[in-house]
């Protein structure tokens, strides 16, 4: 890849460079900078969080095993839900049992959930980050990187003044989109054989509930469609009155009574990686907000006298371009609980792949499995980590390990791997995955080794 011709306004040097400031993002800069490596995180929006914040997605999904027993996603996500609570700004894991109005009256999947609130999220993940010495570079969105023998030497960034950039060791893609590893060099896909990728939804917040009373609703109509509103739809539908695309929605409580809405689905595959496609996306969706809202006021107890509050500024996008990495995880990896000795994180979310009719694929393996650690590693860039929503992994095993629980755990390894490679020369396949796991393990993570 060649350099920018453009001047570049301002350099920064670091050990660990990680590129966006979502969930992964977030967990790999402070966990990294733990490790003694100095760390610039670098983001295109003014906050941290991603989808978290920018897109008003939530809860934090279940950090429990399938049975909803043993609490498997623990480190640094249990301590940022104990600095959060601590806040005021998340109900605790502990407090909900599933099947009520934080999970979206699921059960399977959904026991010991974490609501949290999208602002005190934000700036306790600042603090987080400063704490640990993260220096947060807001503002810049990575447009170009030079790399030679297959080492990234350099990332580039629109910055608020023209391009700025920065050199590292070890650089960790946590865009969602791959777009570091995309501008690297490094090999990518997008979508399987057809080029299916999730359908995107963009969420909204209302307040308003009564919750007693769709509580008593609910509990009527327990079965998985009627949680989705899926039948009231359809009857509205006959008599005109729900013409927007949305097949099934449902809603989520959160904190101060502000509730959530996981809405509007796309007819048609999005290109998220084409702004005004992703542009065009986010109007039409914002435009079935009113449509939505009228449904929920006319047709569900306790809808009654709800009031928009927001929608989010971002499209929430399930699925985008992924890194190729040494190890492809696989659905049938999930099923199998492969991988067990390279293990970095242990989950058990099922597979669940959106299509814009409603899910088309949902399967609860029944068992824990295993993330690798080569599956957020470059398979041909040496210093190239890549995790959260960039890992390497086919649609059925990212349909499970995409939800943010695994991405706090993704970012923990990748943070921690980056920054004993930086010790060395940069080369994170040379990392023991034994030293990662015992690191991990010291700082409170969940592994079954
Ligand atoms: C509709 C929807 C519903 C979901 N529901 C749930 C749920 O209920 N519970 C749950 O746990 N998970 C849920 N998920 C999944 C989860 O929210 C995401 O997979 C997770 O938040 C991804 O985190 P991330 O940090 O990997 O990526 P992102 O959140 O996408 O963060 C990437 C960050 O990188 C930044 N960035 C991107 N490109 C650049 C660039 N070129 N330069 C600099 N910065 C850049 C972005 O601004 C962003 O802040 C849902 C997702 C969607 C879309």
């Amino acid at each position: 890849m060649n350099a920018l011709t453009l001047s570049v306004t301002k350099e920064y040097d670091c050990d660990v460079l990680v590129v966006g400031g979502g969930v992964t993002g977030i967990a790999s800069a402070i966990c990294a900078a733990r490790q003694g490596a100095s760390v610039i995180l670098c983001e295109t929006g003014g906050f941290l969080g991603g989808t978290a914040t920018k897109g008003l997605v939530g809860p934090f999904m279940t950090c429990y095993d399938h049975a909803g027993e043993n609490r498997i996603i623990r480190g640094f996500f249990a301590e940022l839900v104990d600095r959060l609570i601590a806040e005021g700004g998340a109900i605790s894991y502990e407090d909900c049992p599933g099947c009520d109005s934080y999970s979206g009256y699921r059960l399977t999947g959904h026991i010991g959930v974490t609501p949290f609130s999208v602002e005190i999220f934000k700036r306790v993940a600042e603090e987080m980050c400063l704490e640990a010495g993260v220096r947060l570079i807001y503002h810049t969105r990575l447009i170009a990187c030079d790399t030679e023998d297959n080492v990234i030497k350099k990332a580039y960034f629109a910055a608020v003044p023209g391009i700025e950039a920065v050199t590292a060791k070890v650089f960790i893609d946590a865009t969602g989109s791959a777009t570091l590893a995309y501008h690297a060099g490094a090999e990518t896909f997008r979508g399987d054989e057809e080029g299916f990728v999730q359908t995107a939804s963009l969420f909204f917040q209302i307040r308003g509930v009564d919750r007693e009373v769709l509580d008593a609703y609910m509990e009527k109509n327990l079965e998985p469609r009627k949680r989705f509103f899926m039948d009231e739809i359809v009857e509205a539908r006959k008599v005109g009155k729900f013409p927007c695309g949305t097949y099934k929605f449902r809603i989520f409580e959160g904190l101060n009574g502000i509730w959530t809405v996981n809405m509007a689905q796309e007819d048609d595959q999005v290109n998220e990686l084409d702004s005004e496609a992703l542009s065009m996306a986010e109007i039409r969706q914002r435009k079935q907000i009113p449509e939505l809202m009228a449904f929920l006021k006319e047709t569900i107890p306790g809808c009654e006298n709800i009031e928009l509050l927001t929608s989010a500024s971002d499209l929430g996008v399930r699925e985008s371009r992924r890194i190729v990495g040494k190890i492809m995880l696989m659905g049938e990896d999930l099923q199998k609980s492969s991988y067990k000795e390279e293990q970095i994180a242990v989950c058990a979310n099922s597979m669940d792949v959106h299509t814009s009719t409603g899910v088309s694929y949902l399967t609860h393996t029944g068992n824990n499995y295993y993330i690798p650690l080569g599956s957020l590693i470059s398979k041909n860039i040496k210093n190239l980590m890549a995790a959260g929503k960039n890992v390497s992994a086919d649609k059925f095993a990212f349909s499970a390990i995409r939800v943010m629980t695994p991405c706090f755990a993704m970012g923990q390894a990748a943070g921690i791997t980056a920054a004993l490679a930086a010790k060395a020369d940069g080369d994170v396949a040379k990392v023991n995955v034994k030293d990662v796991q015992q690191l991990i393990l010291e700082n409170g993570g969940y592994l079954e080794c």
